[in-house]
């Protein structure tokens, strides 16, 4: 649900691209795959903002240079996003969904719980099944699977920096359309033909440099639909695979630059990274309140 008011007022605004679409770019890569904000706009407008002689009847509001509002939507829910720890608005915003419906119809991003993801040190107690990094906090457990915490952790460096290395041995590519040369070129690598049916490519991902798979990984980058997606693909390919053991020392490190990241709550492709097991959940599981004795640790 994305809704835009104006000076306290519900409107329809014209703009192309909408602001519909605007705002969900806005959240991109941090939204759990199909889930969908609730979002509601307020713009505080000057009147000689809004092209009153646009459409006579009113109803629908159009403005004068739209992008730049838009501009400035896009940079405030980036900043939402980034910080977890904006108890105010996240506090509202719940207090909205709730009002609307019942607890835990829907669960969220917004969820008041999320906010912990900014605040205690995190500290890493184990591994299980070479996958799920168990993390203790003072009131939760959370198991944290560690291929997409190392996914996002890459995606918001590369995001950052996008570094193109030039490569001591070129990497050869065959059969090659005109169209994967061209994505290649525009994510920024140096590749030129070098015989018949074969391309040699002399500047790769800083990540993928020293893969052994760095072939079908460039081949994957000439297939995929824009950079953000050929930056997904890098991350992806190269953070730690699940099954892959890790000493405590490695998972701390993991988990601190996890919790530091932009936005924790998914990796790239839209997937949870981290559950989030309450210790009053636990106590109702275990039926803590019965009063079954002095003997049963309570
Ligand atoms: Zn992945």
């Amino acid at each position: 649900m994305v809704r835009v008011a104006i000076n306290g007022r519900w409107v329809e605004l014209h703009s192309d691209p909408s602001w519909q679409q605007v705002i969900l770019e806005a959240f991109g890569r941090g939204l759990p795959r199909q889930r969908f904000p609730l979002c509601i706009a307020h713009l505080h407008l000057p009147p000689a903002a809004i092209d009153w002689s646009a459409e006579p009847q009113k109803r629908t509001i159009y403005l004068r240079e739209p992008e730049q509002w838009q501009a400035l939507l896009v940079e405030r829910i980036g900043q939402l996003l980034a910080s977890p720890a904006t108890p105010l608005s996240y506090a509202s915003s719940y207090q909205v969904l709730k009002a609307a419906e019942p607890p835990n119809r829907y669960r969220t991003l917004l969820s008041p719980n999320s906010n912990q993801l900014s605040f205690s040190k995190l500290k890493v107690v184990g591994q299980l099944h070479n996958t799920y990094i168990i993390v203790e906090q003072p009131e939760e457990i959370w198991l944290i699977e560690q291929h997409i915490a190392h996914e996002r952790v890459l995606y918001e460096q590369i995001e950052a920096d996008w570094q193109v290395v030039e490569l001591d041995k070129p990497v050869l590519l065959e059969s090659l359309t005109e169209a994967q040369v061209q994505r290649l070129q525009d994510w920024g690598l140096a590749i030129a033909p070098f015989g018949v049916q074969v391309w040699a490519v002399r500047s790769v991902p800083a990540l993928l440099r020293d893969r052994p798979d760095i072939a079908a990984a460039l081949m994957e980058l000439s297939q995929v639909a824009d950079l953000t997606a050929a930056k997904v693909a890098v991350a992806c390919r190269s953070a730690i695979r699940n099954g892959t053991p890790l000493t405590l020392v490695e998972m701390q490190t993991l988990v601190d630059e996890w919790h530091r990241c932009r936005q924790p709550h998914t990796c790239p492709h839209g997937r949870p990274i981290c559950l989030q097991l309450q210790e009053s959940s636990l106590a109702r599981f275990f039926r803590r309140h019965w009063v079954v004795g002095k003997s049963h640790g309570i």
